[in-house]
């Protein structure tokens, strides 16, 4: 059999259930960019939406337009990466939420609404430090005050202010956050009221309440993946929801051979370094090949025989943030890399 990963949704639904207890009253918005960090965005979103989650964050347009042709026009849906005119047109088309981080692309998004005779809501994206597309602390007082002239025309909607954190360090984060705080005041003096402030992604919404504001972004802690260097996912209330399998194909002396290779999106550079979780207990990863991997033997090792790569760390196999650690980097990573090939096997819906 190919390699395949089982997602639990039932766990899934528990961590999603854990998260919104721990931040409310704030509100959650699921983050579900790279096909909801490789668990399958149409399944996600549907469990999810089942259980009451209204907010959605889809990172680019297209995949907010995923989100609503999935789950049609109740939720909320936030994009934050409109490259094109093209992009914009089709998220007030799709009644997206647009994150705007840039004075142009704010121009834009008015005369799309114009053009549409609609007006859009949008979400104006403060830089607090990360540099990612947000508008410079130098630039902020003319750009919420354009944003709120757009509004007045009736053009926009200022719904939100929101930025991103690093979440590395607390007082770098705190510097952030001190730069939020005078950005949603320069919003007031324009006139402009934003019913949600958005900061934090899942390490700060967890561990650091005054971050909360209104809404949190939260994916990696709704996929029970826990942060590098960061508490365990059972000392957080939460389950990893996917399991990365793989098939014993041949066994050649003390060496077992694996069907699943870098092709399907196992890191070449976990060879030497990772433990792989076999019937006869933790084994090291010698070798990654493109399609198989070798691994050390155990006794009684045959064809066919099931190797878990990654799961609930609880059951004794690693954790995507175990193996993401051996390699220096984080658990989402390990976890979007799976080809979009290897199989989604659901349970739990
Ligand atoms: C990915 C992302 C998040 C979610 O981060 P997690 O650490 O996975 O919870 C939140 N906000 C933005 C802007 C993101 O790109």
């Amino acid at each position: 059999m190919s390699p395949r990963l089982h997602i639990d949704l039932g766990a899934l639904r528990a961590n999603i259930a854990r998260v919104r207890e721990t931040v409310a009253p704030a509100e959650l918005m699921l983050v579900v960019k790279d096909d909801a960090y490789g668990h399958g965005l149409v399944p996600v979103v549907r469990a999810a939406a089942a259980d009451g989650v209204t907010w959605f964050g889809a990172f680019d347009v297209r995949t907010g337009r995923a989100v609503r042709a999935a789950l049609g026009g109740a939720p909320r849906i936030f994009s934050w990466i409109a490259a094109s005119r093209a992009d914009l047109d089709e998220a007030i088309a799709a009644d997206i939420d647009l994150g705007i981080g840039d004075a142009g692309l704010l121009e834009d998004l008015a005369g799309a609404a114009r053009h549409a005779r609609t007006r859009a809501r949008v979400h104006l994206k403060i830089d607090t430090g990360l540099h990612r597309n947000g508008v410079r602390p130098e630039a902020w007082a003319a750009f919420v005050a354009r944003a709120a002239a757009l509004e007045a025309d009736g053009l926009l909607e200022v719904v939100g202010v929101w930025s991103h954190i690093a979440e590395a360090s607390d007082e770098e984060d705190d510097d952030a956050r001190a730069v939020f705080e005078w950005a949603l005041r320069a919003a007031h003096l324009a006139g402009l009221k934003p019913s949600l402030r958005h900061l934090a992604a899942s390490a700060a919404s967890f561990a650091r309440r005054e971050f909360r504001y209104d809404m949190v972004r939260v994916g990696a802690f709704c996929y029970g993946i826990r942060s590098a260097g960061g508490p365990d996912a059972r000392s957080l209330g939460l389950v990893p929801a996917a399991t990365l399998e793989a098939d014993v194909v041949a066994v050649e002396g003390d060496e077992v051979r694996l069907g699943i290779g870098a092709l399907h999106g196992l890191p070449s550079s976990l060879a030497g370094r990772a433990d792989v979780s076999t019937p006869g207990g933790a084994r090291r990863l010698v070798r990654v090949g493109a399609t198989e991997a070798v691994v050390a033997g155990w006794p009684d090792a045959s064809a066919g025989d099931v190797v878990v790569i990654y799961g609930d760390d609880a059951t004794g196999a690693a954790s995507s943030t175990d193996l993401a650690e051996l390699i220096g980097t984080i658990g989402e990573e390990i976890a979007v890399r799976v080809s979009p090939l290897v199989p989604r096997i659901y349970a739990g819906a």
